[in-house]
């Protein structure tokens, strides 16, 4: 991936340095194959994890509104087996969830060693909506940087490995989406008055993202930003980093007993 899509750690991330755009001159034909490849040994690297049972993954997608994260869930959930794979979705918190700490609901939605968990939406709208709408006061979120530093070294501890990406997509691509979803009666449904309220505040948002991943962007939980406005590029990328975290964890069938086959009647 010639474009660099990691932020080094302690770097101010200043998302204009990243070309949404960028999709390596790749087709979409080609794109659609290799991603069709790597879901196809991701499954398999899932079914090993699930089969060891001794660690988990969390892939965290964030990104504004028409991002994408809900076409990047389809694409994982099309490669993956659904019996190792949890989708969280996390939307305005309820009255329970506002009465615990924040990070409260989203501890509960942490897969179980052997799992895959997918997050639509996470922990970082604490951070970046709750922020931009001003629904705490600065105090509060401003404490939040450092204490989900500490929430993902406690889970990475547990045996989790994070996946955290930003999926990127430029303010013209958004207002064609938007348009899109709009004049379509399947997809309107989709949109509320708030959501073009957000696009208002399309440079708060940036700079609350910017300061999120600057400041959550550990060596244990790094962020990737994904080049989003080509819905194929993205699902590649994503794909592509999917696979390597797998690889890298290189999970392990539990040990063989040849015994076990003497026993059977
Ligand atoms: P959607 O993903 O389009 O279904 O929308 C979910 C909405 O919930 C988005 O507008 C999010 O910004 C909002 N949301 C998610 N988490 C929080 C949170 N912790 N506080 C306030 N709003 C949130
Ligand atoms: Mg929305």
């Amino acid at each position: 991936m010639p474009q660099p899509l990691l932020v080094p750690p302690g770097d101010a991330c200043l998302l204009k340095d990243f070309d949404p755009g960028y999709h390596e001159n790749l087709e979409r034909e080609a794109a659609e194959a290799e991603t069709r490849k790597h879901c196809e040994k991701l499954d398999e690297l899932a079914y090993r994890l699930f089969a060891e049972a001794k660690r988990a993954v969390v892939i965290v997608l964030q990104g504004i509104d028409t991002s994408g994260k809900d076409g990047t869930i389809r694409m994982l959930a099309g490669g993956i087996s659904p019996q190792c794979l949890d989708v969280a979705s996390f939307k305005a918190p309820s009255d329970l969830e506002l009465s615990h700490d924040f990070l409260w609901r989203v501890h509960a939605k942490v897969p179980a060693h052997g799992r895959i968990g997918i997050f639509n939406r996470s922990h970082y709208e604490d951070v970046v909506v709750v922020r931009v709408r001003k629904l705490v006061d600065k105090e509060v979120w401003q404490d939040r940087y450092a204490q989900i530093n500490a929430f993902e070294k406690l889970l990475h501890e547990g045996r989790l490995t994070f996946v955290k990406c930003f999926l990127h997509i430029s303010r013209e691509e958004q207002r064609k989406r938007l348009e899109d979803r709009l004049k379509d009666p399947k997809k309107q449904w989709k949109l509320g008055p708030a959501d073009l309220d957000d696009r208002e505040l399309w440079d708060d948002f940036t700079a609350a993202y910017e300061d999120a991943i600057t400041k959550c962007n550990t060596p244990e939980a790094p962020w990737h930003i994904v080049p989003a406005n080509k819905k194929w590029y993205r699902n590649l990328v994503v794909a592509r980093i999917a696979r390597a975290t797998l690889e890298r964890l290189d999970p392990h069938f539990p040990p063989f007993d040849p015994t076990l086959l003497s026993r059977l009647s």
